[in-house]
């Protein structure tokens, strides 16, 4: 049955030091529904996908039973959560093993909300069906964005409820990654494991993740290195299409420079650095502008983690690691700049170029311009339907951007295509995500189906995502979004 269904399973974590999971079993639900299956990612992986939809199929997405190759844990791991360092662990989650696939990786297959595990302190280890689906819906339009991400491959009704502030139906989502590592697993081996724990999965991480890297003099420094350059890049990413992760504790940031975690992420409308819309981040830790500060802050947490494995001597260690943390201001401003110019069809690069973006970037928050549409507008030179557009700054602005594009030897129409490809048409706006969520809380999945179809192309341009452009309705209650836990 396993192999009809596709699953390859081998568990390589499962050959780490004990301190770093508990075998564990998820809790068997009453009567499991697939409510969504992720066709295009199950073949990607070498499952079958029409067998994976059966009802025996559905099973293993249920945690009711558990496929061959499998051993199924819950991983343990640390994080600063919102400055404060805390012993964390999956409580909500258990990974049944890593699927191999046809063409030679190896994908974490992880069940969030399989009821309780020994790191669930006080909560009861399960998920409600909102907050899975929201984290399906923005995961995938992140793959549709291009940017690294877990992705979701099936969300399955359990038949029971959860207790939050009411009863809610319970889910589980199957979430896939390229690994579940994170700077929290490093903090926990620092903390509470031994140097060679610690080196263990240092080793594991590189080869796993780094095998470039996994023979040079220094392959600690190394590794480092290289998850500086992943998250510079993976945040910068981010910045570019204006997404706000919410909740960027060290135990959610990955090494593999994967976006994980999709609790109260959400999309900015209005162009604003101090953007925040989680209801717990009440200092605007997390706000949009405040995103590549901290990741240069939880890389610090990650090489602090790693000083024991730098250097012998400690001033040293520090040493190697402040350096390389030093990277991450640069590399990210490296990125940011050069997605920015791809953004205003720019091929070369000139020293005026920053300004010009922050000149813009300026302006649209001065006249409450919303972020994407103002690009799209760009792109495609409707400047219309918005304040910004009719004040004589902007004539201005627009007058020295044109005159910066023919500056360049490439033709207009390359421009013109590159902004096209940098510029989505769609991104997953907080009131459609609202509005799926309620329909599919109501038994009707099809506006949930339709959205992520649409957000699966975002730089298509085509007619039919004209609807899924516009702005909510003026409200005056500010968007808020939770942890969903
Ligand atoms: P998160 O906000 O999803 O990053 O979760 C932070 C920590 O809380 C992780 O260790 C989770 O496993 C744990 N957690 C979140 N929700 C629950 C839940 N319902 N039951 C048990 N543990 C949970
Ligand atoms: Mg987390």
């Amino acid at each position: 049955m396993t192999k009809e269904l596709g699953w390859n399973l081998d568990n390589s974590y499962a050959r780490l030091p004990k301190a770093f999971f508990t075998d564990q079993h998820p809790h068997p639900v009453q009567s499991p529904k697939l409510v969504i299956f992720n066709d295009a990612l199950a073949a990607s992986l070498g499952l079958n996908g029409e067998a994976l939809k059966s009802e025996d199929g559905v099973e293993v997405f249920a945690g009711n039973r558990i496929p061959e190759g499998a051993s199924p844990l819950a991983q343990a791991y640390a994080g600063h959560q919102f400055g404060y360092f805390n012993m964390l662990g999956d409580g909500r989650a258990v990974l049944l093993g890593e699927q191999m696939t046809p063409s030679g990786d190896r994908f974490d297959i992880q069940l969030k909300g399989p009821g309780r595990t020994p790191y669930s302190r006080g909560g009861d280890g399960r998920a409600a069906l909102g907050p899975m689906l929201r984290e399906y819906i923005i995961s995938e339009a992140m793959h549709g964005l291009g940017i690294p991400t877990t992705r979701s491959l099936a969300v399955v009704t359990t038949g029971e409820s959860v207790i939050r502030e009411t009863a809610l139906p319970g889910a589980i989502l199957t979430r896939v990654a390229a690994s579940h590592l994170r700077v929290g697993t490093f903090q926990y081996a620092a903390n509470w494991g031994t140097t060679e724990d610690l080196q263990t999965l240092a080793d594991y991480t590189l080869k796993r993740h780094f095998p470039d890297v996994e023979a040079d003099e220094n392959r600690y420094l190394s590794l480092l290195q290289e998850v500086v350059k992943r998250q510079a890049r993976l945040i910068s990413q981010w910045q570019l299409v204006g997404f706000i992760h919410g909740v960027m504790n060290t135990d959610n940031m990955t090494i593999s420079g994967e976006t994980i975690d999709y609790g109260p992420c959400a999309f900015m409308d209005v162009y604003d650095p101090a953007t925040v819309f989680s209801s717990i981040d009440r200092e605007g830790r997390y706000a949009y502008g405040n995103q590549p500060p901290i990741g240069g802050w939880n890389l610090a947490r990650f090489a602090e983690s790693l000083l024991s494995l730098l250097h012998d001597d400690q001033d040293q260690a520090v040493e190697l690691a402040q350096e390389a943390i030093s990277e991450f201001p640069k590399l990210y401003q490296h990125h940011w700049l050069s997605g920015m110019r791809t953004k205003l069809g720019l091929f070369t690069e000139e020293a005026e170029d920053q300004s010009l973006v922050e000149d813009l970037l300026g302006m649209m928050q001065k006249h409450r311009a919303d972020y994407t549409n103002t690009f799209r507008a760009l792109t495609f030179d409707k400047l219309e339907g918005m304040e910004l557009f009719g004040t004589p700054e902007f004539s201005q602005w627009h007058e020295r951007w044109q005159a910066r594009l023919g500056r360049q030897d490439e033709p207009k129409a390359s421009s013109s295509q590159l902004m096209r490809d940098s510029n989505p048409a769609v991104i997953p706006r907080n009131h459609r995500v609202e509005e799926a969520l309620e329909a599919a809380n109501n038994g009707d999945y099809s506006v949930m189906e339709r959205l992520i179809d649409v957000l699966s192309r975002p730089f298509a341009h085509v007619p039919e995502q004209d609807d899924y452009c516009t702005l909510p309705a003026l409200s005056n209650r500010p968007y808020r979004t939770f942890c969903g836990t």
